[in-house]
């Protein structure tokens, strides 16, 4: 189908270097798709998706997790909002990675998000993650400072060897039935500011905006270099990297819900099936609810 081939264009291939730049456009929207037929895919995507859901939960020795990185305004919270819509709440849990508190910073970098990692048959969300350590705190090295790290784990082979961390750490989880998925919303810089500018022209987006959006999109170049590292060094065959074009809103949204949906597809997830006893068991209450007095 189109569309799988489609999804398979936007993963990092394992072990070879991409440029962010000439080989991920962030306006891309792929012409065999129209929006009003988006719209309908999307809506069947997330009815398969409940589907897998109720059945990863039922089995209980899958979790999936689901990695969101972007930059401000690329449309993190609403991917979450319309891709979730049709999931069991009870089935499903989001974590929202802010500045490290007090306490995390007296904790090694991949503890809080240790502590996060959705059970068994559950669906997490990090909205921002661990990927953040290498990230935001490489663009602003004060920040590493505040970790209270001995000198050996802050010299200059510190990115390296965070790299190294986290694929093991990866690696790690998808060996232990934790499938770990990992989408970079890829929007454009143009594309931020007209959004950034609707934030502050319509009230009711108010809200949304903060003046520190304005200073991190300063840092924009150093942000992509960071990034583009980030996918040459952590795109592994157990945890590839998924770049989603983030300019059109509909696309991302289809985009997700279609790797995700797929994702689960290929676990080939069945209800468990009961033994002779626990069905003899089920015949009897049966017998016993339908002959009550
Ligand atoms: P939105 O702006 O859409 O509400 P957000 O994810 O940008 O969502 P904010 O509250 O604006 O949420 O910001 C979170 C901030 O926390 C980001 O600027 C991010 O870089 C920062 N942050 C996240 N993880 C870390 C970390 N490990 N160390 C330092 N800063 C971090
Ligand atoms: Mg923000």
């Amino acid at each position: 189908m189109k569309i799988d081939k489609l999804i398979q264009s936007f993963i990092v291939p394992p072990s070879q270097r991409i440029s962010l730049k000439q080989d991920y456009d962030p306006a891309y929207k792929a012409d065999f798709l129209k929006k009003e037929d988006a719209q309908r895919i999307l809506q069947e995507g997330i009815q398969q998706l409940a589907k897998y859901q109720d059945t990863l939960y039922a089995q209980n020795t899958y979790a999936l997790l689901i990695i969101l990185q972007a930059m401000d305004a690329a449309g993190k919270d609403s991917t979450i909002k319309h891709v979730m819509s049709g999931i069991n709440p009870q089935g499903c849990q989001v974590f929202s990675f802010k500045v490290p508190s007090a306490e995390e910073l007296d904790h090694d970098y991949l503890w809080r998000y240790s502590k996060a990692l959705p059970e068994r048959g559950r669906i997490g969300i990090f909205n921002r993650s661990y990927y953040e350590e290498v990230l935001v705190v490489r663009v602003h090295p004060e920040i590493l400072e505040r970790q209270q790290l001995p000198p050996e784990a802050k010299g200059k082979e510190v990115w390296n060897r965070r790299f190294e961390e986290i694929n093991h750490f990866e690696k790690y989880l998808v060996s232990n039935g934790i499938i770990v998925l990992k989408f970079f919303l890829n929007v454009s810089k143009e594309e931020q500011k007209r959004r950034f500018l609707k934030r502050i022209d319509q009230p009711q987006k108010n809200w949304k905006f903060s003046f520190s959006d304005v200073k991190e999109r300063g840092h924009w170049d150093d942000y992509m270099k960071a990034y583009e590292d980030v996918f040459n060094h952590t795109s592994t065959e157990w945890a590839p990297w998924y770049i989603i074009p983030a300019d059109y809103k509909w696309f991302t949204r289809l985009a997700v819900a279609t790797v995700i949906s797929r994702q689960l597809q290929s676990l080939n997830l069945t209800y468990p099936t009961v033994n002779a006893e626990h069905m003899q068991e089920l015949l009897k209450a049966k017998d016993a609810l339908e002959n009550e007095k």
